[in-house]
């Protein structure tokens, strides 16, 4: 494809059809009614993390409407959390509504990507799965969409999985040709997956459910309902109810943000108490104590209790806090020596979030990883764009997650941030921009600050670098996400360094001086108007504001 000028198109790759990849491909059609890119994903079909988690009672703990997509609001959410199949149809839907598998290659997973700076683009090796055949191609721009909650993790303390004469699998691959139906089920993990299927699972009272458990956690109530009909009817037709609704939502879960800064201690300590009181009230009586954290709420993700806890007072569900020695041919043997026989292992132990699939070569010829290891972990400029690697977004990069609120909203800030970085690439008017390691660094003092007043800092998690409370936080975002979408709303375009970008950036420094002198301009005017009708303070007030604008 060819610009007027006869320059060709650049040419953009989005790599990963999850919630991500979708929406950047929406958000360059619809924003920039951009058509020249390609979405390559590894799978063989597109949704992510909601196509691979299928098991019982999946879900999210956010309400559907703020996690869904702000250009793409739903009416017809059924409830106000919204479990697997329907979050999956809402993206297969958005997928086809923009006509989006003319534009993907499935079943194609990028297996590297390296900056060529004489050049200004990305070499790119695509590996096609099933045959894997080796396919060269190249970009300017690369938005790397690929996750953070990809790959199952399985403990490392706990081996011998393979000596097991039953049948194992992990909560994100469910082995849905297997009837739990008069069988014995360990389940080893209680976080959020197994707290949202082991109330599933157990509701047949011939499933004997074993929950080996490790550390507790805290718990929310999730208090779900279904929208009546003439609820979604007014969504649907009442100008503006379901953006408001929306945004309720949104500043409501966002406030409760300052629970999770340590130096909030009435707040922190209020919480504790009000969620310990759930897991008293709710969990069996002779539970509760075991049940209840001693590290601060929010330390770990709040599970959003879909009925966990009730769940504990089945005769058929029994939690066993005893450390696992191993897997054997009859089931799990504990560190006391006892064996428990099983039928069924099911590892509800969560993701690992290192982004292994982000093999990238940049302009100053380092990994991703590389830069990784410098910074002690995941490292990245509003968890978007890293030093020495022009050109190139990682969408739910690190920082970016939180433990209260949609990752979709936060990737869409993401998106938009990137989106203005390419306007003048996709337009000629520039060949490249990389943050500075300047501004990176600047950032990430002030994240690391931050987080180090966070209640993450008290306990062993996945938002820490290998799950070890001592490293650094690399995961999450240390403040409401609504500051997020402040920081990435408007590039500064001081951060960034660009390529061939000479003129485009002395015509944006004349327009930035050509508003402020405009504004100076109509103050002044306001300003001796103010003076001729003796309006002293008013003249007072002006003063002030031109000096904190031209200051
Ligand atoms: C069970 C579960 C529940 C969750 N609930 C919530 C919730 O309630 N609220 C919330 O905010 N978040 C939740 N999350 C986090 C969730 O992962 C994100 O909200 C969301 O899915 C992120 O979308 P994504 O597109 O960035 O990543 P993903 O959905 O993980 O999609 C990444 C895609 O990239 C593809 N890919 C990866 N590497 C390559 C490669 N090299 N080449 C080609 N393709 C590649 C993958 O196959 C995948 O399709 C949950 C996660 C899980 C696992």
């Amino acid at each position: 494809m060819a610009l007027a000028d006869g320059k060709c198109t650049p040419r953009i790759i989005i790599v990963g059809a999850g919630l991500a990849g979708i929406s950047t491909a929406i958000a360059l059609k619809k924003q920039l009614g951009f058509e020249n890119f390609t979405i390559y994903e590894k799978a063989t079909e597109v949704g992510g993390t909601w196509r691979d988690n299928t098991y019982p009672g999946c879900g999210s703990d956010v309400p559907g409407h703020w996690y869904s997509l702000s250009t793409e609001l739903n009416p017809e959410w059924s409830s106000y959390y919204v479990n697997q199949p329907e979050i999956r149809a809402y993206w297969e839907g958005l997928y086809h509504k923009y006509d989006l598998p003319t534009k993907t290659k499935l079943g194609h997973g990028v297996t590297s990507a390296e900056w060529d700076s004489d050049c200004q683009l990305y070499r790119v090796e695509v590996e096609e799965v099933a045959t894997g055949k080796k396919i060269q191609t190249e970009a300017e721009i690369m938005f790397y969409a690929i996750g953070g909650f990809m790959s199952p993790m399985f403990p490392k303390d706990v081996g011998g999985v393979e000596k097991f004469r039953g049948v194992a699998w992990h909560s994100a691959r469910w082995r849905h040709d297997v009837d739990l139906k008069g069988k014995r089920v360990g389940v080893i993990g209680n976080g959020c997956s197994a707290a949202q299927f082991v109330p599933e699972i157990s509701a047949d009272p011939s499933v004997e459910v074993i929950n080996f458990c490790r550390t507790p956690q805290w718990y929310l109530p999730r208090g779900n309902f279904h929208y009546p009909k003439w609820v979604q009817w007014i969504f649907g037709h009442v100008p503006l109810a379901m953006r408001l609704y929306r945004n309720w939502i949104m500043a409501r879960s966002d406030l409760s943000f300052l629970a999770f800064r340590k130096n909030n201690r009435i707040l922190v300590a209020l919480t504790r108490r009000l969620l310990s009181l759930y897991i008293k009230r709710t969990a069996p009586k002779d539970q509760a104590a075991a049940l209840i954290p001693t590290y601060a709420p929010g330390c770990k993700r709040i599970i959003v209790d879909p009925g966990y806890l009730q769940a504990l007072h089945r005769p058929n569900v029994a939690i066993s806090w005893d450390a696992i020695k191993g897997i054997v041919e009859e089931g799990i043997e504990l560190r006391s020596g006892k064996i428990v026989p099983l039928d069924i292992i099911i590892f509800g132990t969560g993701y690992s979030t290192e982004a292994v699939d982000l093999r990238l070569r940049g302009s100053k010829k380092t990994t991703a990883h590389e830069y990784f290891e410098t910074q002690g972990g995941g490292t990245a400029y509003l968890g978007t764009c890293m030093p020495g690697f022009p050109n190139c977004f990682s969408l739910l990069g690190p920082n970016v997650a939180t433990g209260h609120a949609s990752v979709i909203f936060s990737e869409e800030a993401q998106i938009g941030l990137a989106i203005q970085l390419i306007k003048p690439i996709l337009d000629g008017k520039a060949k490249s921009f990389e943050v500075t390691d300047e501004a990176t660094n600047r950032y990430n003092t002030w994240l690391q600050n931050r987080l180090s007043l966070s209640v993450w800092t008290d306990c062993h998690s996945y938002y820490h670098v290998g799950n070890q409370k001592q490293t650094k936080i690399v995961a999450t975002f240390p403040g409401p996400v609504a500051l997020f979408w402040w920081f990435a709303r408007r590039v500064r375009w001081d951060d960034f360094t660009g390529v061939g970008a000479e003129a485009w950036e002395k015509q944006r420094r004349w327009n930035t001086f050509g508003k402020r002198g405009i504004l100076v301009g109509l103050l002044a005017l306001a300003a001796g108007l103010g003076y001729l009708l003796n309006g002293q303070p008013l003249l007072e007030l002006v003063r002030r504001v031109i000096s904190s604008v031209v200051g």
